[in-house]
């Protein structure tokens, strides 16, 4: 079985300030793996408010909802101003997507043989891991994508 990259977002939000090195070849501390965190946010924590706060008070209208109906932010105009992050009730945004520069992360085309990452070994919270787990939406672990796996908190109704 293909071997996925597997983001515990529960450990990630437990960070201040994401730390992670990336050996992206041209920017090696890009740390393109805010993308992927910033993606994985909007697709599964974001609770896609009727009236989106986050889009209303963004100075910059660098957001704005998709056809699916998720969020999604403009790189080329949003200044990381972080009222979006301020605003949002949920706590769906973390202030560490918001930097001026945002590289993609490419998951280094990593192949079965993969034993590690550079993201993942510098990850002081263990959030990231090469799994072969499959996506279990009654563990709230969601396919990212065909290479990421990411586990998130549960939204559940109150009783
Ligand atoms: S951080 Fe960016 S997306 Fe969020 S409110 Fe500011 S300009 Fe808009
Ligand atoms: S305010 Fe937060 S929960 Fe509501 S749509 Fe915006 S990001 Fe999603």
């Amino acid at each position: 079985m293909a071997k996925k990259l597997f983001i515990d977002m529960t450990k990630c939000r437990e960070c201040e300030e994401c730390t992670v090195e990336c050996v992206y070849d041209h920017h090696p501390v890009n740390r393109g793996l805010k993308s992927l965190l910033e993606t994985a946010s909007f697709q599964f924590t974001c609770r896609r408010c009727q009236d989106a706060p986050c889009i209303e008070v963004c100075p910059a209208e660098a957001l704005e909802r998709n056809k699916e109906g998720i969020i999604e932010r403009a790189l080329n105009l949003c200044i990381a101003c972080k009222s979006c992050v301020a605003i949002c009730p949920f706590g769906t945004l973390m202030t560490q997507f918001f930097d001026f520069k945002a590289p993609k992360c490419d998951l280094c085309n990593f192949d079965e043989m993969a034993s590690s990452l550079r993201c993942m070994e510098t990850c002081p919270k263990h959030a990231l891991t090469l799994t072969e787990q499959e996506p279990d939406e009654s563990k709230y672990i969601f396919e990212l994508n065909d290479k990421v796996v990411v586990k998130e908190y549960a939204w559940e109704k109150l009783k």
